[in-house]
């Protein structure tokens, strides 16, 4: 293990940063709650993937072989008035619940692509595993939790509140009767034994797509099911992390513990990391209230919010500038702070690496060995405090400080020691490279092939809109990159573009 202090990470569980112990020593097993591919994943959703992002490319940097999961929720996820959201988008866009859920899976893992994020081990599909769901409903009411109801089955709260003191409320770290007062009234309501129940399987109304046999009839698994059975299956009863953003505390992962303790006896994570929300106008970025804005907006700054286009990696950074439990709010001030911010950081690098290594006079450390040594041991020790990129960022902008000195020969009568510019190098490169995930922008060939990649979605993206006969965002999006110097040109075989042509 590469780690010359313990791993502190705040665990949602006890409100507190603990230092990380794994199950098995040397391995990890981390579970993220995915995207629910009805629609375009936002801004918002990306700074959670991004968070886990760094936290996994930490982890794999302290020597760790981590099994990382990432679903993809591609049914049972109900909006408020008990429909399901692919069968919604399907319907709103005259499609197969399939092929909307396809379209959003590809264009969700391209924009993954695109931030430079890992994939993970494992995208388990929830649609893909339903016998795993029907086994742990059916384990569910074996060990007396559940209950059917009219075909459907129910997950009894208050009988498993009282099994299993203090858990249900140990995720958002609420009491029961806050919890049970929350409970938003559903369609099925009158089929429940209590309000806070919730449904482990739904049975299917005639108007619903996407639809399987089970024991207790024709219908689909509840929303919190997929989780529980995929991590299960793929991480084991008790792993290690479970993450999500924390606006899925309550009622998913809530729902999510008291189905595993339902199902196996035992709490499915020992630590739980929650993200905080990316803000749009104060408020949170989210796609059922319509207030988002989409990365491919900021890529080519075809939206009233911003006053430009900004790369990829302005943006990773943007996001990597705050701690993945502090809300982020997007302005565009903030993000022409966090470009400039960012090129500061890869030409620290470049100095950096392009810095002759020479032989000094003396064979002791020097002021500015000294210097140098605390400003990586900062960045480190930042990261090892729950993954604080925002301190890690500006230790390597302190050290940015001494790198541009001593380039410009204004260290006065002070020397770097080889065997510490080595270090320097070495570290740096692995924290901005490896751990944050930025790639530079502007490097030819990576350059030609971050523009080719963005050029396809964005070319994708307008046939899709062509295709819903969508004309004015397609005119919308073909106007926005002439304004930006790009031609596109439609032809039978579909468009290609140009620049300045
Ligand atoms: P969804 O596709 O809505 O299920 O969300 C996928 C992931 O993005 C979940 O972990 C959410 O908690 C997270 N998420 C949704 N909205 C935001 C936001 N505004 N800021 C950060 N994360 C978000
Ligand atoms: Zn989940």
């Amino acid at each position: 293990m590469n780690q010359p202090r313990p791993l502190k990470i705040y665990n949602s569980l006890s409100g507190k940063k603990e230092i990380f112990t794994p199950i098995t020593p040397g391995y990890v097993g981390m579970y993220v709650c995915g995207p629910t591919v009805y629609s375009d994943v936002h801004l918002g959703n990306c700074r959670t993937f991004t968070s886990f992002d760094v936290i996994y490319r930490y982890l794999l940097h302290l020597g760790y072989k981590v099994r990382y999961v990432r679903n993809i929720t591609d049914v049972g996820h109900l909006t408020d008035d008990g429909e399901d959201r692919m069968a919604k988008g399907a319907k709103v866009a005259q499609l197969e619940p399939m092929e909307v859920a396809q379209r959003y899976t590809v264009g969700f893992r391209d924009m993954m692509r695109i931030f430079n994020t890992l994939p993970p081990s494992i995208e388990p599909i929830a649609t893909g595993h339903i016998p795993e769901q029907i086994a742990m409903v059916q384990q569910i009411l074996d060990n007396g939790l559940g209950y059917e109801s009219n075909g459907s089955v129910y997950f009894n709260v208050p009988k498993f509140a009282e099994q299993y003191k203090d858990v249900y409320g140990s995720v958002s770290g609420r009491i029961l009767d806050d919890l049970y007062n929350e409970t938003r009234e559903l369609k099925s309501q009158e089929e429940k034994r209590h309000p806070a129940d919730f449904a482990i399987w739904m049975k299917a109304r005639p108007e619903d797509l996407m639809i399987w046999e089970s024991p207790w009839s024709t219908g689909f698994p509840g929303w919190h099911l997929e989780c529980s059975a995929m991590s299960t299956k793929y991480l084991g009863k008790n792993f290690d992390i479970h993450g999500g953003g924390n606006d899925l505390k309550f009622p998913h992962h809530e729902n999510e513990v008291a189905q595993n303790h339902g199902a196996c006896g035992c709490h499915p994570a020992n630590y739980w990391l929650h993200t905080n929300m990316l803000l749009l106008n104060s408020k949170k970025m989210s796609k059922s209230d319509g207030n988002t804005i989409t990365p491919e907006q900021l890529f080519t700054g075809d939206s009233p919010f911003v006053s430009k286009s900004y790369s990829p990696m302005a943006l990773r950074f943007f996001m990597l500038q705050a701690h993945y439990r502090s809300t982020l709010d997007i302005t565009d001030d903030a993000l022409l702070a966090a470009e400039k911010g960012y090129r500061k950081v890869m030409e620290t690098n470049k100095l950096l690496q392009n810095m002759p290594i020479t032989a000094v006079s003396s064979s002791t450390e020097t002021d500015t060995d000294r210097a140098i040594l605390a400003c990586i041991e900062s960045a480190f020790e930042g990261m090892d405090d729950d993954f604080n990129t925002a301190i890690a960022i500006a230790s390597v902008n302190d050290l940015g400080t001494y790198i541009h000195k001593l380039a410009n020969q204004q260290l006065d009568g002070s020397e770097i020691s080889p065997w510490v510019l080595e270090r320097a190098k070495a570290a740096i490169n692995d924290l901005i490279i490896n751990v944050f995930g930025l790639t530079d922008d502007t490097a030819s060939g990576g350059d030609d092939k971050a523009i080719n990649g963005l050029m396809d979605l964005v070319l994708q993206l307008r046939a899709n809109a062509r295709t819903n006969k969508d004309w004015g965002t397609s005119d919308q999006i073909r106007d926005a990159l002439n304004a930006a110097g790009i031609v596109v040109k439609d032809g039978k075989e579909g468009s290609t573009w140009s620049i300045g042509a």
